[in-house]
This record gives structure tokens, C-alpha cells and sequence, in this order.
């Protein structure tokens, strides 16, 4: 090795041999300007760059490490398990803790599959809806995200919202035809060829936007009433928002279950669930389809056991106060500069919009967008040295690694940034 790699130097040889530079399009820097830094490591809030810069870090993997980077139980149990061998093709005894855990966490879910990615839990729970049901129309909501399978890519918020796709090249026509995209926080008309609706509890993939009231037990209601399945995508949601995640916390049942992020501990790891002759649809017992040859991989059900173990009550308490501290200061920093901005904050999540009135749905979200105010926001903290994702459609990732020390400090710089925004 001659010269030590620096942020330029790794990008500029990353873009001559993967697209964009990247191994997933968030993270690319297109809608921001500029170019990714090259992370070397993380410890708790923070992640140091190739260059020995450090972030205080509020990208978190998109969610996944919310107990902070490299946390020293997860990293021994990851360790512990590679030494024991890292994938068998036979069953583990970590797939059915796992399994346990988050079966005893989510009232009405009774069984799980284990997989490897957000993406394959979603579309496989649209699978066994419309298996179960013999129907094929799939509801889902603008601006909501459900992974990059084609049936689902439709309308879809984060990475195609980022990069202003309506959808993706490459999805035939067929694919989609059976996907209706209705907007957010409106219950639809659900017709009887409806095999279900899916829905991101929260939405958290245009910014955060929180369900109205009457929004998801209207869906509730709407889906019984057409023998249509409803399915929580809690990907994000899902043991990052409360113990049972958002069905638990809104007291709303859905037939199917997705999740994935928070429950792997970091590794790819994620999980579709539901009532048990829903899941009993699936092959062996049934004649949906579904398989991975790494799914449950012992590393990944190690680090999620782990992550999850560490996730009582009292946790989920400690990480609301935090949220809403940093909701309260950024809400003032905001106002103290003459910054129009909403901060919504639901329980553990927070979003930042830069609007004036409450943002229901993903129309909101983009006028957020296109006022142009997130590149500069973004960069102005990067250059502060606090790490936000490089999209105006993500929200905020603090975690339980966040002191109020570091919360503190990221309300700090906020002011400082929206001051030189409200300067011009
Ligand atoms: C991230 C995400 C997905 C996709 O998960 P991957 O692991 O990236 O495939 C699906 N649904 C929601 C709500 C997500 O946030």
C-alpha cells in the first residue's frame, strides 16, 4: 500500500467498480452534493472516517444498530458464535430463541420465518397474503417503503423518493398491475379482489409521519370488512418504537408482520410473521414458497438475540426521553433561528421537515423536500461533525447510545447551522 485511502481516493476507486460508488443508493450523496465519507469504525454514537474524522452518528445503519456501533455484548456474541461456525444449512437453536423472543413480544404473532433482509420479509408476507387469500391487488401507501422487490416498488418513499424516481426501470408493467398506491393516512376503498394492505405503521420513509388517529384502526376495520389481510411493515418500527412494537403500541392487530433493522443487532438479518394458520401457508406445512440459504444464519440470530435481550421497558423509556429531548431542543434551535421546521416525534422516532404546518402524508413530505432546505441543513451539521443520511426523506436514527451529552451537542450545532440557513 502506498498512500493511506482517503475519503476522495476510496470514492473515486468505489465508482470504477460498483454503481454510484455504493453498495445501496442511500447512501450515495446525489440528492445532497457532495461525496460519501468512507467509515473505518464506529463506538457508540460515533463513526470514524478513513481519514480519523469523527461523527456523531444519526445514521445508526439506518436503524439497525440502535444500541450504538460496536456495542461490547453484541460484539462478544457475534465472536462467540463465529467460533462456533457461521452457517450449517440445518437448524440452530438461536432461530428458535430468536423466534421465541419475538413471538413473546408481539401479541397475535405467533409464528415467525426467519430471513436476511427487510425486502424479503415484505415480500414474502405478500406472498402468503395472497396465498392464503387466492386474491393478487396489494394496497400500499405513498411514500411508504416495503424493500425493492418489484411488486412493492411502486409509489415507494426513501431511496426512490431521494433520487426522484416514480418507481424503478426495469419493473414490467405485470409486476405492478395488481398494486394499487393510495395516499397516506386516508383509509381506502378496499375491493374484494384486495389480498391485503400493507402499511409502514409510522411512516418512516418520507420523513416521519405519524398515523392519524382513526388511520390504522380504520384499516383494521376496512380489511375485515373485505376479507382482506392487513400486514404492518415495522421494519423500522418493530423494537424500535416499544417492546411490541407498533401493533403493540397502537393496540392494532394486523394479520402479518414484517421486521428487520433493529432485530438483527447489525447483521442482515429480518422476519415475517402471523397468525398460525396464516404462517402454516407457508412450505413445508403449506404451498407457499419461501427459502434462503442463509436465513437465520447463527451470526446474525446471535447479534439479534443479543440487541434484543438488551430491549426491556426500561430501555424503550430511556430512548423516548432522549427523542424527546432532542425534539424539544431542535424544535427551539429551529425557532431561535427563524428556521421554519416541524419536528414530529412519535414515542422513539423523530423526523425534521422543513415546512410549517404538521406533514400527514407524502405530498407533505415532498413540499419538505423541494424547499431545498435538507443540503444544506445536512452538510452544514456534517461539516459540524454530527453524521445525518444523505436524504431529505429519512428520518433521524439517536439511539440508546446517545447521551444527553450527545444530544445536547447535536441541539448545539443545529442552532449554529440554522442560524447561517436563516442568514442566507
Ligand atoms: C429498510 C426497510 C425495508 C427494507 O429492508 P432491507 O433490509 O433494506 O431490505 C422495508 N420496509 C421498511 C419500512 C424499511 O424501513
Amino acid at each position: 500500500m502506498a498512500e493511506a485511502a482517503t475519503n476522495a481516493s476510496l470514492f473515486e476507486r468505489a465508482c470504477a467498480v460498483t454503481p454510484g460508488g455504493v453498495s445501496s443508493p442511500v447512501r450515495a450523496f446525489r440528492s445532497v452534493g457532495g461525496a460519501p465519507y468512507f467509515v473505518a469504525r464506529g463506538e457508540g454514537p460515533w463513526v470514524w472516517d478513513v481519514e480519523g474524522r469523527r461523527y456523531l452518528d444519526l445514521v445508526q445503519s439506518y436503524g439497525p444498530a440502535i444500541h450504538g456501533h460496536a456495542h461490547p455484548r453484541i460484539v462478544e456474541a457475534v465472536r462467540a458464535a463465529a467460533l462456533d461456525g457461521s452457517s450449517f444449512g440445518a437448524p440452530t437453536e438461536r432461530e428458535v430463541l430468536l423466534a421465541e423472543e419475538i413471538t413473546g413480544r408481539v401479541p397475535g404473532c405467533d409464528q415467525v420465518r426467519l430471513v436476511s433482509s427487510g425486502t424479503e420479509a415484505c415480500m414474502s408476507a405478500v406472498r402468503v397474503a395472497r396465498g392464503a387469500t387466492g386474491r393478487d391487488r396489494v394496497v400500499l401507501f405513498e411514500g411508504c417503503y416495503h424493500g425493492h422487490s418489484d411488486g412493492l416498488l411502486a409509489g415507494g418513499g426513501s431511496g426512490v423518493a431521494t433520487l426522484g424516481l416514480p418507481s424503478s426501470a426495469g419493473v414490467p408493467a405485470g409486476a405492478v398491475a395488481d398494486t394499487l398506491v393510495v395516499p397516506y393516512n386516508a383509509v381506502p376503498a378496499i375491493g374484494d379482489d384486495v389480498a391485503c394492505v400493507i402499511v409502514e405503521p409510522v411512516a418512516a420513509n418520507m420523513g416521519l409521519v405519524a398515523p392519524a388517529p382513526e388511520f390504522l384502526p380504520g384499516l383494521r376495520d376496512a380489511c375485515d370488512a373485505a376479507g382482506a389481510l392487513l400486514v404492518f411493515d415495522e421494519v423500522i418500527t418493530g423494537f424500535r418504537l416499544a417492546r411490541g412494537g407498533a401493533s403493540a403500541f397502537y393496540g392494532v392487530t394486523p394479520d402479518l408482520w414484517c421486521f428487520g433493522k433493529v432485530i438483527g443487532g447489525g447483521l442482515p438479518l429480518a422476519a415475517f410473521g402471523g397468525r398460525r394458520e396464516l404462517m402454516e401457508q407457508l412450505a413445508p406445512l403449506g404451498p407457499v414458497y419461501q427459502a434462503g440459504t442463509l436465513s437465520g444464519n447463527p451470526l446474525a440470530t446471535a447479534a439479534g438475540l443479543a440487541a434484543l435481550e438488551m430491549l426491556d421497558d426500561a430501555a424503550y423509556d430511556e430512548l423516548a426521553g432522549r427523542v424527546a429531548r432532542l425534539g424539544a431542543g431542535l424544535t427551539s434551535a429551529f425557532a431561535a433561528a427563524g428556521v421554519t421546521a416541524q419536528v414530529p416525534v412519535v414515542g422513539t422516532l423523530v423526523g425534521v421537515f422543513f415546512v410549517a404546518e404538521p406533514v400527514t402524508d407524502y405530498a407533505g413530505a415532498r413540499a419538505s423536500a423541494d424547499t431545498g432546505s435538507y443540503p444544506p441543513f445536512m452538510h452544514g451539521l456534517l461539516d459540524a461533525g454530527v453524521a445525518l443520511p444523505p436524504g431529505a426523506y429519512e428520518i433521524l436514527f439517536p439511539g440508546l447510545a446517545h447521551r444527553d451529552a450527545e444530544i445536547d451537542s447535536v441541539v448545539e450545532a443545529v442552532g449554529e447551522v440554522a442560524a447561517r440557513m436563516a442568514a442566507g
